[in-house]
Formats: C-alpha cells, sequence, structure tokens
C-alpha cells in the first residue's frame, strides 16, 4: 500500500491514474479505523479499480475544541488495517496540505443541513462540505463511499454534489454493527465496557420502534423511544426524531418516502449518533 501525505503527491498519482483509465474508489475518514471503515474500503475495492482511503481528523468541523483534541488517533493501526484488506493507497495529509488557505466559503448544503446535527453542531456541515469538496479536488474519484451511520451527512454530501456539479457518484453503505447492535463508531474506544453497555439502549430502542411503528401513531412512538432512553442510567439524550429519509422533515405519513429514526446522544460524555430506516 502506497502512503501519500502532500496534496502535489495526490494530485499527480491520480493524474497519472486517470490517463490510465483506472476507475477511482475514494474513502475519506478520520481515522481509528473500524469494521465500519474497512466494509467502506472493501465495497469499493469491489466496483473501482484504485481505492484511495483518506485520515484527516479535520479541524472545521468540530464546533467543540475538546471533541477535536480528544477524538481518538491511531495512525499506524488504520496503516496495518488498511494493509491487511490491500487498499491501494491510504491519503494522510496534515492541515497545511488540505487547507493551504483557510476555507471561508459559506456552502449551500440545501435544508437538509439545517436541522437535526446542523441545529446541534452549528458549522458542523459547512466544515464537513469544505474537507470533502477538498478531498475530491485532491483525488479525483469517480465513486466515493460513505456510511449510513451518519445518515444526514450522506444526504448533506449529496447535496453538496448537485449543488456544486461534482463529478463523482456517491454510494451509500449500511452500517455496521458489533455482534451486540451497538453501531461501531472511532467514538467508541473513548468509552468504558460499562458505557457500551449504556449504549447499546440506543440499538434496542431504535428496535423497538422498528417493530412497532405500524401500530402507534408517529408522536407516540418518539415518546416511546424518549422514554426508553430515559430508562437507562448515563444516557444523555440531545434528541430522538422520526423524519422523511429523503427530506428531513418531520415524518408525515402521507409521504411516499419510508421514516427514519434518529437519535443523538451522549454517554460518558461521549457524544454518540445512530440510526434505522423503518421497514414497511
Ligand atoms: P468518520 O471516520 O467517522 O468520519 O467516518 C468515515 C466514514 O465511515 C463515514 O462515511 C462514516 O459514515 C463511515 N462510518 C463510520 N462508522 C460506520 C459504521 N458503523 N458503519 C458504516 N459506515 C461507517
Amino acid at each position: 500500500m502506497q502512503i501519500i501525505r502532500t496534496a502535489r503527491e495526490i494530485i499527480s498519482f491520480v493524474e497519472e491514474s486517470r490517463k490510465q483509465g483506472k476507475v477511482i474508489g475514494f474513502v475519506p475518514t478520520m481515522g481509528a479505523l473500524h469494521e465500519g471503515h474497512l466494509d467502506l474500503v472493501r465495497q469499493s475495492m469491489t466496483e473501482t479499480h484504485l481505492t484511495i482511503c483518506s485520515i484527516f481528523v479535520n479541524p472545521t468541523q468540530f464546533n467543540e475544541s475538546t471533541d477535536f483534541d480528544k477524538y481518538p488517533r491511531t495512525l499506524d493501526a488504520d496503516v496495518e488495517e488498511l494493509t491487511q484488506v490491500s487498499c491501494d493507497v491510504v491519503f494522510c495529509p496534515s492541515v497545511d496540505e488540505v487547507y493551504p488557505t483557510p476555507d471561508k466559503t459559506i456552502y449551500n448544503l440545501g435544508d437538509v443541513s439545517n436541522v437535526l446535527e446542523g441545529e446541534m453542531r452549528p458549522g458542523h456541515f459547512n466544515g464537513m462540505a469544505s474537507v470533502v469538496k477538498r478531498l475530491f479536488e485532491l483525488t479525483l474519484p469517480h465513486r466515493a463511499y460513505f456510511g449510513l451511520k451518519d445518515f444526514q451527512q450522506c444526504l448533506v454530501v449529496k447535496e453538496l454534489v448537485r449543488n456544486y456539479n461534482l463529478p463523482v457518484e456517491i454510494i451509500t453503505c449500511p452500517t455496521v454493527r458489533e455482534p451486540s447492535g451497538l453501531a461501531m463508531s472511532s467514538r467508541n474506544k473513548l468509552l468504558s465496557e460499562q458505557g457500551k453497555e449504556t449504549a447499546l439502549q440506543i440499538f434496542r430502542t431504535l428496535q423497538t420502534l422498528n417493530e412497532q411503528w405500524k401500530d402507534v401513531e408517529i408522536e407516540d412512538l418518539q415518546k416511546v423511544g424518549s422514554f426508553m432512553l430515559s430508562l437507562e442510567n448515563g444516557i444523555d439524550l440531545e434528541y430522538i426524531e422520526v423524519r422523511d429519509s429523503k427530506t428531513l422533515a418531520p415524518y408525515d405519513e402521507k409521504s411516499h418516502n419510508a421514516p427514519v429514526v434518529l437519535i443523538a446522544a451522549r454517554v460518558e460524555g461521549v457524544r454518540l449518533i445512530d440510526n434505522m430506516i423503518l421497514q414497511k
């Protein structure tokens, strides 16, 4: 596996690969890799000729500096994991390589960016859009792979691509879970064993709502979910919402789109998100 750290090097590498007619797949990550990330890499490898995985903890998408400081960084282990799955290239640039000058653009990311995470984490999606656009410019991928674990992020990235005519296809991949059901997340590394046990209530709540939703009014569904989460000591709920899975507007039974339940909560001070599309 090739390790590339500079903008100049990655640009000349992808230019050469494109000249050779290679289809490039790109998996952007912030590292502390787990099976969720590796699944995206594997999918890219089956669908493209060349897979680039980036590892970059993007300062502009953190709205709390302590969250940025605490974010797990495990570059050596990540390189080892990517080598094991035969990823072609890891791109791990410094902040200066990604942002030679600060990007002050306010991106047009549509209504899907203004609710939920957009409300709770001001500036988060703008920072995410800034780094994703910049990384696309550097890696020139034909396809880019994102996990549905970050459901709203997938919608916002698609909006970014549409609004700025970026020549890349966005592929979304299912959430990978621990055998217990806990959604894999780099932030789980910051939880104790007890914390992981507590966090499982988020998955149990999603499962219960998935079983009950056809028999219960939507407002009541949210109440059932909040109640279930309040039963577990140590979960500090930020939101639980049932939304339209295409627009993120409050779910309306007349909509043709499936409902999605989205949850954000803190456990041991660690902010976790999860979601589930309710099955018909
Ligand atoms: P992150 O490193 O957290 O920024 O995530 C990088 C990419 O991996 C994003 O597209 C995430 O949605 C995706 N991802 C993170 N956790 C999971 C998971 N448990 N299952 C599937 N994809 C994931």
